[in-house]
Order: structure tokens, then C-alpha cells, then sequence
């Protein structure tokens, strides 16, 4: 059995790193991120008062997530592309900032978890969600070369976008994640660091793989 946990700030590749080695390796992905997004998008459509915990509840109890072929979905809608503008980025950072929202995924994320060979991504999944992980990998790289990677997305969806503010951006998310009082974002004592700033998207993967190779 083999777990790899990914954790990172934003824009440091996860997604996309965490995609390429499970499929090289043979695993599932498991995108928690998108889950916190798709809690976001939930609120922001039907006017969740997220001060207000009966409302919190309610949205909780009422909203269901479920992944197929990964994509997700939201009371059984493809949510896929609509949890990827920058107003579901920054709902997605206020809600999992609640504790019942994280008591409610992260029991969801570790079921998905439990006896599956997986490869998952997020913030907590090394230092919280599968602790005892077999792979663990934190990823980084420089706020500005996060924004850049950001920005040639959105650039390349045909999306308008202003570097500074996607850096801007990327900072108080950074700021909100590292600092809240539940599970902020930090590097588990035995995660493996690897700096992205400059390295290809191949090298990160195959680094990855060569960590994984004892379970293999
Ligand atoms: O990784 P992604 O940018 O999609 O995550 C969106 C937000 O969800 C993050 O900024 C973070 O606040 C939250 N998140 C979290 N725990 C995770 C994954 C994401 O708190 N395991």
C-alpha cells in the first residue's frame, strides 16, 4: 500500500504534480483542495452567513461532494471549472478556516484515504489528514514564481488577469492558510521539501517517484 501526501502553498504545482505521478504510478488522485472550493462556491451561491453556525450547518448538512473521473461535483453538478475563478480561490480559504467545514471534509478525505493507493493533495494532508502516509512531499517555490504560473493560467484559459494582483493574491491567501488556528499550512517534520522555483514540472515528478520507490 502506498499514500503520497502533497502539501503546499498555492501555486506551487501541486495539482498538477500530484495528477502526473499518479498517473505515472498507477494511483488515484485525490484533489482536497477542490473540495474546500466546492464548499466555497456552495455558500457564495446560496448566501451562506459563514459567522453565522446554523447557516454553516445547514450549508454542510444540505451540500454533497463527490468525485467521478476526477471531476467534481456539487449536488451532483460538474462544479469542475466553476470552482477555479479567484472568488472560489478566496471563498475556498475563508470556509476552511471553520472547523466544522474541516471536521466534515477531512473525515470524507480520510475515507477516501483508507486501504487505497493514493496520491492526495492540500494543506494538511501530511501533517493531519493521512498522517501516517508512506510518501510525504512539501511543495514550494517563491511567491513570485507562483504568481507568474497563476497568471500564464488564467492567460491561457483566455482569462484577463493582472500580475500584481494575482501575487497579491496569492500572498494573503498564503498569510490566511499559514496562520489560521486550525491545521494551518505548515511542512510535516518528515515531509521531503522540494523547491520548484526552478525546476521542470519532470524533474518534480520524477523526484516524487524516486521517493516513492521502496513501496513500489
Ligand atoms: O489547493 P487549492 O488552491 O485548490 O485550495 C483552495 C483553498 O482550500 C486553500 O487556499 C486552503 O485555504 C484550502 N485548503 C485547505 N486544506 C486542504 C486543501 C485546501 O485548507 N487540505
Amino acid at each position: 500500500m502506498i499514500r503520497i501526501a502533497i502539501d503546499g502553498p498555492g501555486g506551487a504545482g501541486k495539482s498538477t504534480i500530484a495528477r502526473r505521478v499518479a498517473g505515472a504510478l498507477g494511483l488515484d488522485y485525490i484533489d482536497t483542495g477542490a473540495m474546500y472550493r466546492a464548499i466555497g462556491l456552495a455558500a457564495m451561491q446560496k448566501k451562506t452567513d459563514l459567522k453565522d453556525d446554523h447557516q454553516v450547518a445547514r450549508l454542510l448538512s444540505e451540500s454533497r461532494i463527490d468525485f467521478h473521473d476526477e471531476k467534481i461535483f456539487l449536488d451532483e453538478k460538474d462544479v469542475s471549472a466553476a470552482i477555479r475563478t479567484p472568488e472560489a480561490a478566496d471563498m475556498a480559504s475563508r470556509v476552511s478556516a471553520i472547523p466544522a467545514v474541516r471536521d466534515k471534509l477531512i473525515a470524507l478525505q480520510r475515507a477516501m484515504g483508507q486501504n487505497r493507493n493514493v496520491v492526495m493533495d492540500g494543506r494538511d494532508i501530511g501533517t493531519n489528514v493521512l498522517k501516517d502516509a508512506e510518501v510525504k512531499i512539501y511543495l514550494t517555490a517563491t511567491p513570485k514564481e507562483r504568481a507568474r504560473r497563476r497568471y500564464e493560467e488564467l492567460l491561457s484559459k483566455g482569462k484577463q488577469a493582472d500580475y500584481d494582483a494575482v501575487l497579491q493574491a496569492i500572498e494573503k491567501r498564503d498569510h490566511a492558510d499559514m496562520t489560521r488556528a486550525v491545521d494551518p499550512l505548515r511542512k510535516a517534520a518528515d515531509a521531503k521539501e522540494l523547491d520548484t522555483t526552478n525546476m521542470s514540472i519532470e524533474e518534480v515528478v520524477a523526484a516524487i517517484t524516486k521517493e516513492a520507490e521502496p513501496w513500489q
